[in-house]
């Protein structure tokens, strides 16, 4: 397990919610918490250093240019790509998928072409693509799942034929923590000739990440998901792929030239930052890959391992309680769970009420709910400051909502087996 002194370097998690009870924030996969090390850069940046970036000869503008482009290094390096120019900063992994799905998406498809997703997928990994295909006459298909929540690549050789042009799949899924087997589909893949983007906002922040050995096509995630700040986020893209895209959003610093009625475009990766980017954001995104490399990404990921098997052996304890997903083994560390009552919705309430976050509702999973024919679903999901105890706490507030939700009878039939 990683020291639990680690929860210094995060002072929101220093407090009590609902008058005394101590704040155990399960609700990582939504968004993480900051370090102090990640508020501190953000703040030396904007007392000392800021300006915009790209543009003014002075030295402001000059150290801000350079904090920014050594974010960008520092992303480069983290996730093993081979130049900083395939580092395509962005507002987050919905807007890095938008990025290829109206950018590479319009530029390529063509009636009758597939994309190929799967029914696990966020909706940012779905309706961008099933617009690019109302747009472009492409049609989307969709790699099924069991009902162990693993991807059922059975069928996988008749969904992936020489119509396929891309593959659009989550490392993780955010709803059922499966791990999936993104080096398989990326091979299969390339084998036909498709390209894969790989929705990584669930797997980047906790385990290491190499788009060279993976040989990924795009891949994207967000700072807000990795103790960075919100409102940044990373497209990585193959040098080949990006230069031969047209620009998306348009604006300044994405030009080389403008002309009274046309426009060059700037190389890769400015052609692809229009406006005025997020400088502080880029930089607490450097100052988080800082922190997380300096724990180390295996230690990130053994300790959420710990964690996530007690909570998936504990949550078996819970009576009325179905566990959604794969075991352990082939999971990341969150859990997302039913209770036969109450409503989801009531259950976060009621553990919010102890001081434990959650998330509920669909997680904008909808057709994966459908698929499990469920409407909502309970999550916790962890990261490195959390601790075997707080999940103790997750548990014990989860079975004493259980027991007072109990129909009136059978409460009192217990009691009776009890004595
Ligand atoms: N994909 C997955 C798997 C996610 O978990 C999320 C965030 N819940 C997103 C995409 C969207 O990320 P963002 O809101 O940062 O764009």
């Amino acid at each position: 397990m990683l020291p639990a002194s680690l929860r210094d370097d995060f002072p929101i998690l220093q407090q009590s919610v609902h008058g005394d009870r101590p704040l155990v924030f399960l609700d990582n996969a939504a968004s993480t918490q900051r370090s102090r090390q990640v508020m501190d850069a953000v703040r030396r940046l904007e007392e000392h250093d800021y300006a915009n970036v790209h543009r003014g000869i002075h030295t402001l503008s000059e150290r801000s240019t350079d904090a920014y482009e050594a974010a960008r290094e520092k992303v480069r390096a983290f996730i093993n790509a081979e130049s900083a120019d395939e580092i395509v900063f962005t507002q987050g992994t919905t807007a890095s998928i938008n990025l290829v799905a109206r950018s590479w998406g319009e530029a390529n498809l063509k009636p009758g072409d597939e994309i190929l997703l799967t029914l696990m997928e966020h909706h940012s990994n779905l309706v961008p693509w099933f617009q690019a295909a109302e747009r472009t006459g492409a049609v989307v298909r969709q790699i099924p799942i069991t009902d162990d929540g693993l991807l059922d690549l059975s069928g996988l050789d008749s969904l992936l034929t020489r119509r396929t042009k891309l593959v659009a799949v989550a490392s993780v899924s955010n709803t059922l923590g499966t791990i999936n087997p993104v080096a398989e589909i990326i091979r299969r893949a390339h084998a036909v000739g498709a390209l894969v983007l790989v929705d990584a906002a669930q797997s980047v922040p906790h385990m290491a990440t190499d788009v060279r050995a993976l040989d990924v096509d795009f891949l994207a995630f967000s700072g807000h998901k990795m103790t960075g700040p919100s409102g940044i986020g990373v497209l990585y893209g193959k040098r080949s792929l990006l230069e031969a895209m047209p620009a998306f959003l348009g604006g300044g610093s994405m030009i080389d030239r403008v002309y009274a009625d046309r426009f060059t475009p700037a190389p890769i990766p400015t052609r692809f930052e229009a406006g005025t980017p997020p400088i502080s954001g880029a930089i607490g995104l450097g100052a988080a890959i800082d922190y997380l490399q300096a724990i180390g990404m295996d230690a990130i990921q053994q300790h959420e391992h710990r964690l996530v098997e007690h909570a998936w052996r504990r949550l078996g304890e819970v009576e009325g309680l179905t566990r959604l997903g794969p075991p352990p083994e082939q999971r990341a560390g969150l859990v997302g769970f039913t209770l036969d009552r109450p409503h989801a919705h009531d259950i976060a309430q009621l553990l919010d009420e102890q001081g434990v976050a959650v998330r509920a509702g669909h997680h904008c999973t909808q057709p994966l709910h459908d698929r499990l024919g469920i409407s909502a679903s309970t999550r916790a999901s962890f990261y490195l400051y959390n601790t075997l105890e707080e999940v103790d706490v997750l548990v014990d507030a989860l079975a004493a909502i259980r027991e007072r939700f109990r129909p009136r009878g059978r409460k009192r039939a217990a009691r009776v087996a009890e004595k």
